[in-house]
């Protein structure tokens, strides 16, 4: 069984994938407390749902295109099932994880987009840097969010050390909703010599940052 917050269609907001519809399946809970989070409702409640219900949910979007979160959906045992078997229906998967999970055990066919927290969420002492070390060139994306210099000095330190412009299909810079000057971030990126791609949250612009199943 599989704790669910909430299951719905719309635009992928994030990463290489941005601007295609999907199917997102929100998994209830997360071990983590970024200061910023933009998901605490997920930390709680959620509905008791067998992956074959969510599984019949999905289907009836006829997307091809799936992503698994949360929360963080890979601290739920049942999410490793459901990961499964949607790949085994064809489906193109997603898995946006917080990184403090280990993804080892997910099925290979998804693909992982990993954050790594950066000293500002308040949570940068508990990657899982292993992590880092399965990062697949051809499929799997890493996330940073960027709250101000100090955060940009790690990812570019965390970049370098782990060789993630190679090792990674992108490097993701997010800044933190509201808080993070865009255009000082832009031009961190525009001086870095580093391929990384700057991303705003698509959804947030169409719907609003408050906007929940969407
Ligand atoms: S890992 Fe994600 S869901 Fe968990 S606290 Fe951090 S931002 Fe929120």
């Amino acid at each position: 069984m599989l704790r669910v917050t909430e299951i719905f269609h719309s635009i992928q907001g994030e990463s290489t994938h941005a601007g295609r519809p999907c199917a997102f399946v929100r998994l209830t809970g997360c071990p983590m407390r970024c200061v910023w989070c933009d998901s605490e409702y997920t930390f709680t409640g959620g509905e008791r749902m067998s992956v074959e219900d969510v599984l019949e949910r999905v289907r009836a979007y006829g997307c091809r295109l799936v992503e698994v979160t949360g929360g963080e959906p890979l601290a739920q045992a049942g999410a490793f099932d459901l990961i499964a078997r949607l790949c085994e229906e064809g489906y193109e998967v997603l898995i946006e994880t917080g990184g403090y999970v280990s993804t080892e055990g997910v099925d290979e066919r998804a693909k992982i987009i990993l954050d790594v927290k950066c000293p500002a969420s308040g949570e940068a002492e508990r990657n899982h840097w292993p992590n880092l070390g399965r990062l697949r060139a051809d499929k799997d994306e890493v996330k940073f969010v960027v709250a101000d210099r100090a955060d940009w000095d790690y990812t570019l330190e965390v970049i370098r050390r782990y060789g993630l412009t190679t090792t990674a299909r992108a490097v993701l810079v997010s800044p933190v909703w509201g808080e993070t000057d865009l255009r000082e971030l832009a031009e961190w990126i525009k001086e870095c010599g580093l391929d990384v791609r700057m991303q705003l949250q698509m959804h947030k612009h169409i719907w609003g940052a408050e906007a929940r199943g969407v």
